[in-house]
């Protein structure tokens, strides 16, 4: 998606060989017209997927959720990463190793939200290692919902995320592929240049 990659290359900021920051659009201040087209896109390639509803981890995968949302005229669920007075019963949970922070969190959504008659769309912002991805598919297994495919906003194909969960048979539509950082530079996956 060209509009993405012209913005990751204006305003992206090269912190180390394996990690970009996107603070002015994405994971901070959020560009809300490139949201919205990033929403417009991920529509357009699971329009026909039957998609029931829409599953993401806060904070960073809500708002092109919401855009997804909007478009395909379905509800978003995210997974809650702190334990909450209010989201404590019926819980699916799942442990998630963070790329960025080196923790490991448990994820958890209310099972009152997914039931095996949904057809699910996960969303996230950066697919690295695929921890969170695969977070997001066991939970939705132990929903017993379907899982049409998973839509990253950015995804780093130096790491193994995308090549474990296509190995996987998961359908995986990144909107840009960052081939590498090297030299505080991003270079993008040729395909992804549309
Ligand atoms: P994974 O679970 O695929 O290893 O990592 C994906 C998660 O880590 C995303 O939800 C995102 O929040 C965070 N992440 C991974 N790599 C980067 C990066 O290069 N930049 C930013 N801003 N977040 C990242």
């Amino acid at each position: 998606m060209k509009q993405l990659q012209d913005k990751i290359t204006d305003e992206g900021i090269v912190l180390s060989e394996q990690v970009l920051k996107v603070d002015s659009f994405l994971n901070h201040q959020i560009d809300p017209q490139l949201m919205k087209a990033v929403g417009d896109e991920f529509a357009d390639r699971f329009r026909t997927a039957g998609i029931t509803k829409i599953l993401t981890i806060e904070s960073s995968g809500i708002a092109p959720s919401v855009m997804a949302g909007l478009m395909l005229g379905v509800p978003v669920i995210f997974a809650r990463k702190r334990a909450s007075l209010t989201l404590n019963q019926n819980l699916i949970s799942a442990q998630v190793k963070s790329f960025t922070k080196k923790e490991t969190n448990t994820i958890s959504v209310s099972g009152d939200f997914l039931s095996p008659d949904d057809t699910l769309l996960i969303i996230d912002d950066f697919l690295a290692n695929g921890q969170a991805a695969l977070g997001l598919l066991d939970i939705a297994e132990q929903a017993g919902a379907k899982v049409a495919g998973i839509g990253i906003v950015i995804e780093k194909g130096f790491q193994q995320g995308g090549r474990l969960l296509r190995d996987r048979g998961v359908r995986v539509e990144s909107l840009a592929i960052v081939e590498s950082l090297e030299d505080g530079s991003v270079t993008f996956r040729k395909e992804t240049g549309i």
